[in-house]
């Protein structure tokens, strides 16, 4: 499949970091949200971190103009009807993710692939509310997506080879690594860090350390690069206790349990570096 076109749902973090890399790799993208304000913010977002590769000297001006022109933008979701394939980025909620899938389904060509960048949500469940659940697969990017090299692929009960095989060379022209998993939920990466995280909440809420110093033992003692409430703040603490909750339901085994800090800060609104206070606060 020459793959030409692709729409990407969502102009949120991530939303906007795949429609970056996308348009940087030379692909034309359509890219959707509910609000033009949301679409103007990442394209906004998409210049500055443009700006930046270009001061790094990795990209030039021409480049970054071309890569904006590649990019349209748009609140009607049946202008990606044409794509071959529509990575969708909206919010970690499964309700609203398969009525974008049914859409999605009853809008693009027969072609299309319909990825997902679930952090945790079962690709099969996605995959059961089109008509081509063998070509629905998981797109699982990383915090920030032009930095990051991880691509999760994630195959569904139904996902084809051919599809798998068409997702899997698509990361790579996006300059990415991909590595395949199976649809079991938090995949590997969230299964693995969303319990550090939560993990962590539980430690500072119960006066074992300051945030501070849980930070500086596990970038010092462990060589991470961040502290779990850095990730936790840049990740958002809403995607965070959304994906706690996917574990939590998902293997119905209480050492998934979202921790009550974690949920308290949610409900405060304080969801990190984009309302610009999380575990810590942001100018
Ligand atoms: P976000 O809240 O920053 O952005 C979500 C965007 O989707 C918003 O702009 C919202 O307006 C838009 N949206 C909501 N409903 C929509 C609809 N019906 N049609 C079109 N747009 C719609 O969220 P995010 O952090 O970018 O997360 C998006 C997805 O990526 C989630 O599934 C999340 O689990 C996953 N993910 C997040 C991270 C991360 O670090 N934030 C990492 C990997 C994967």
């Amino acid at each position: 499949m020459d793959i030409k076109k692709i729409g990407v749902v969502g102009a949120g973090t991530m939303g906007n970091g795949i429609a970056h890399v996308c348009a940087m790799s030379g692909f034309e993208v359509v890219m959707v949200d509910v609000k033009d304000e949301f679409l103007e913010r990442a394209i906004a977002t998409i210049g500055k971190n443009l700006d930046r590769m270009i001061k790094k000297e990795k990209i030039t001006e021409a480049d970054k103009e071309a890569t904006l022109k590649r990019i349209r933008k748009t609140t009607n979701l049946e202008d990606v009807a044409e794509c071959d394939v529509v990575v969708e980025a909206v919010v970690e909620d499964v309700a609203t993710k398969i009525d974008v899938f049914r859409k999605l389904d009853a809008t693009c060509k027969k072609e299309a692939i319909l990825a997902s960048n679930t952090s945790s949500i079962s690709i099969t469940e996605l995959a059961a509310a089109t008509s081509r659940p063998d070509m629905v697969i998981g797109m699982h990017f990383m915090n920030p997506v032009p930095v990051m090299k991880l691509v999760e692929i994630v195959k569904g009960l139904q996902t084809s080879d051919k599809t798998y095989e068409i997702t899997h060379s698509l990361a790579e022209k996006l300059g990415k690594t991909p590595v395949l998993v199976n649809d079991y939920p938090g995949f590997v990466s969230n299964r693995v860090l969303m319990p550090m995280i939560n993990e962590a909440c539980w430690a500072l809420m119960q006066g074992v350390a300051t945030k501070e110093a849980i930070d500086t033992v596990m970038k010092l003692g462990m060589a991470h690069p961040m502290g779990p409430f850095e990730l936790a703040d840049l990740i958002g603490l809403d995607v965070c206790l959304a994906i706690m909750e996917v574990l939590y339901e998902g293997f119905s085994d209480s050492k998934y349990r979202p921790c009550p800090l974690l949920r308290n800060m949610v409900k405060a609104g304080y969801l990190g570096r984009k309302t610009k206070r999380g575990f810590y606060t942001y100018d």
